[in-house]
This record gives structure tokens, C-alpha cells and sequence, in this order.
């Protein structure tokens, strides 16, 4: 059996571990350049469903350098005004284990080397008589195999042909999302588990990522051949505004200015750390989400995993988990496949009517959390 999986992200790099497990041969398409190509490096919440994804998926060798590369993720809520003084606590939580993207994915692309192409767009698919499914590429090539997994993330060419009804909404409101290298100074704004600042009509969320070994250093240790990124632990923020900030074409030079003038009577640190965050993975940020969509049915040689089907807004901290989450259930379905213990069409099946059930769980309880994060005009503290 042949896959081809439409996006080397999370989801579609956790598949692919997944499927090479089990003795299946898989082909992942990538439309960046490189694995370098573009801004990717913010913190991801990782619970016990992305976890145990990864630990089903992921070969055993590499769990230990996985958990060098995360961090804590627990401890005291506090909210601030802006000036950083206390308003309240909202008690400890345990939020899982912390890692960042850009980490994850370079762990996640160890080993798949002559698997994983970049600078391979897929622009669409045609599911032929003889049961087969031929993915087209932007530079006019085509691959052919048993099924095709979109795993393209919230732009999904693959849903836009699979579903072309499926919807795919615009939040109001705006964010803008900073990452600054972690100093003393910084880390004492989170003490804890996170921290929130409430400033008239715009709420700032803190977070830390701290790596319990330093990347690069815990693969030379634990994985000589893994090549991880020189990622130094920072605190990521994410700035909620009422009003749609402004793209501006300047990149993030004039958008940290706007944001500056924003803060202006906010406390030097806050300031501060706007002023000092990195250039490359700080950007504004346009929170989206998709409405529930039913199954399909059908005998298909095309499905979707991740946020191709079910983005959900970062307020719950579940969009890479599912994915992962997705990845894992799909890999089992089709290693019985390869085993001859399921038919292809229907072990797909029955993969789409789980993930459609638990995906959409995840999105409505995403929404459910975002007023939290969004602020109001009134809210002058
Ligand atoms: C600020 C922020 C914080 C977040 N925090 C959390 C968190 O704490 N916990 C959590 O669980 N989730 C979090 N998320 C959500 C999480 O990052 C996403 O849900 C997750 O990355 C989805 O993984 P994916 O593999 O489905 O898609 P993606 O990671 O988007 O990967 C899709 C891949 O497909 C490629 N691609 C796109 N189109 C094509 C094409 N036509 N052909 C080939 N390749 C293509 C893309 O280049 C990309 O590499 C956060 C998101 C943001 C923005």
C-alpha cells in the first residue's frame, strides 16, 4: 500500500512515522522550499492525547530526546493589570508539557529522509477507476498511490476539492504574537503556569518555554544523527486587540511600532519585551476556525487530518494535539490494512467518523475558551 500525505506539518510528519511503523509505504509532499522556509517557532501545549500520539508514533530512540525538548507547563494563573500589579489568581493547573513548533518538527522529520519532499505544492487529485489517487503538483509532475491524506493545514487545497462546501470562519478581533528571548527580567513576569495582563480593551497572555535541555545540546547527547535547532528558551506573548490590526507590508518592524503605540502607558518590562522580541517569529495573527462538517460517506481514496479539516482557535490549546491525535488513529487504521486485517475504504471510514467527533469536540471547546482571551472596550483595569 502506498500513501501520499499532502504537508509535512505536525500532523502530516506524526502520520508518516506512523505509517513507516507499520511497514507502509508513505510519501510526504511539502510546499516550502526547505524546512527552514518560514516562521514556525511558537510554543505548543502538548496534553496527553498529542503525547501518547507521538509516543505510538514517533520510534522509541527519539523518546527520550522528545522529552529533553520540552518544558513545564504548570503552576499559578495570575492576572495583572497594566501595570503589573495584582488583580486576582485563578489557581494552578497542570497544562501539559510544553515544547515549540519549530523543535518538534525537525524532530519530527528525523529519519524520513527520501520520504519527505519539499517545494512540492499539491494543487489537486484525481481518484481514477482502477481504485488508485493521483496527486498534481504546482511544478506540473503528479504521484500516484492508494490513498491521499491532506494533511495541509487550514488552507487545505485538499478540503477546498474534497469539501467544497466545508467553511472556514474568520474570528473578530485580532492578535499579534511575539516570542522574546527569556533574561531574568522576563521570566520573573511568569512565575508560574502563565500570566495575564488586562489593559483597557487589550489583554496580553504570557507563557513560558523553557526547555528542560537546551535542543541542539540534548540531540547531540541523546541522538548524534538528529539535528535539532539552536532554539534558546523565550517567553511567548500573545497581544489580543478588540480591532483588526493592520497588515502592514513592512512586516514586523512597523507592526511591533503599532502594537508600541498600543502599550503606551503599559510598564517599561511589557514594553520591553515587545521592543526586544524576535524578528522572525513574531507576527500578527488571524484566528480562525472551521464550522462542523458531517461525513462525507462514500468510498474515497482521499482524507484529511488536522487543521485541513478541524482548525480551531489557539484559546484551547488542542489544534496540534488533535492533529497528532488524528495521525496516530489513521496510522492504526491503516496498519490493519497492511496487515489484511481491514479493507482500505472502509478502515478510512471508519478513521473519518471518529475524528470528525472528537476534532469538533475540540473546536467547539476552543470557542468556548475564547472569551477569555478577548478583550473588551469597557475593561479599563
Ligand atoms: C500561536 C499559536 C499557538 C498555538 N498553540 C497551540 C497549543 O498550545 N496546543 C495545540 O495543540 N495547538 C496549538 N496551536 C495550533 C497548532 O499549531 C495547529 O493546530 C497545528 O500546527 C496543526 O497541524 P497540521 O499538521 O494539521 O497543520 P500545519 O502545522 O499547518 O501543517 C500543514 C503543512 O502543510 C503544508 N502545506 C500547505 N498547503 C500545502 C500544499 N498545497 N501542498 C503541500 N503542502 C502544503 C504547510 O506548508 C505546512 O507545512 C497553536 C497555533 C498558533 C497559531
Amino acid at each position: 500500500m502506498k500513501v501520499m500525505v499532502a504537508g509535512a506539518g505536525i500532523g502530516g510528519l506524526c502520520l508518516a512515522h506512523g505509517l513507516l511503523r507499520a511497514g507502509v509505504d508513505v510519501r510526504v509532499y511539502e510546499r516550502e522550499r526547505s524546512a527552514h522556509s518560514r516562521y514556525q517557532g511558537f510554543r505548543v501545549g502538548l496534553n496527553e492525547h498529542g503525547l501518547a500520539a507521538l509516543h505510538e508514533c514517533l520510534p522509541q530512540r527519539l523518546h527520550d530526546l522528545l522529552a529533553a525538548v520540552t518544558g513545564p507547563m504548570a503552576g499559578e494563573r495570575r492576572v495583572l493589570d497594566r501595570q503589573l500589579h495584582e488583580i486576582r489568581r485563578l489557581g494552578p493547573v497542570d497544562g501539559g508539557t510544553a515544547t515549540d513548533r519549530h523543535v518538534l518538527r525537525q524532530l519530527l522529520l528525523t529519519g524520513l529522509s527520501g520520504r519527505v519532499e519539499f517545494g512540492k505544492a499539491v494543487t489537486g487529485y484525481t481518484e481514477r477507476a482502477d481504485g488508485t489517487v493521483e496527486a498534481r503538483f504546482g511544478d506540473g509532475t503528479t504521484a500516484t498511490g492508494d490513498l491521499l491524506v491532506g494533511a495541509d493545514g487550514i488552507g487545505s487545497v485538499i478540503r477546498r476539492q474534497l469539501l467544497p462546501e466545508a467553511e472556514v470562519v474568520t474570528l473578530p478581533g485580532n492578535a499579534v504574537l511575539g516570542r522574546t528571548p527569556l533574561t531574568e527580567r522576563f521570566a520573573a513576569l511568569v512565575p508560574g503556569f502563565g500570566t495575564i495582563v488586562h489593559g483597557p480593551g487589550i489583554i496580553m497572555l504570557l507563557g513560558r518555554m523553557e526547555f528542560r535541555r537546551p535542543p541542539r545540546l540534548a540531540a547531540a547527547e541523546l541522538a548524534p544523527d538528529v539535528l535539532l535547532p539552536d532554539t534558546d528558551n523565550y517567553l511567548r506573548w500573545v497581544v489580543m486587540l478588540p480591532v483588526p490590526h493592520s497588515r502592514e507590508p513592512d512586516g514586523w518592524p512597523a507592526v511591533r511600532d503599532q502594537l508600541l503605540a498600543l502599550l503606551d502607558d503599559w510598564h517599561p518590562d511589557l514594553l520591553d519585551l515587545v521592543r526586544q522580541a524576535d524578528v522572525v517569529n513574531s507576527s500578527p495573527l488571524t484566528v480562525r476556525c472551521a464550522k462542523p462538517v458531517p461525513h462525507w460517506g462514500g468510498t474515497r481514496r482521499v482524507t484529511l487530518l488536522g487543521d485541513a479539516i478541524h482548525p480551531m482557535p489557539p484559546s484551547g490549546g488542542q489544534g496540534a494535539n488533535t492533529a497528532l491525535r488524528d495521525a496516530a488513529l489513521l496510522s492504526r487504521s491503516l496498519a490493519a490494512v497492511q496487515r489484511d486485517e481491514a479493507e482500505l475504504p472502509a478502515a478510512v471510514a471508519q478513521y473519518e467518523l471518529r475524528m470528525l467527533d472528537y476534532g469538533f469536540t475540540a473546536v467547539t471547546e476552543s470557542l468556548q475558551h475564547l472569551p477569555d482571551f478577548t478583550p473588551h472596550a469597557s475593561d479599563s483595569r
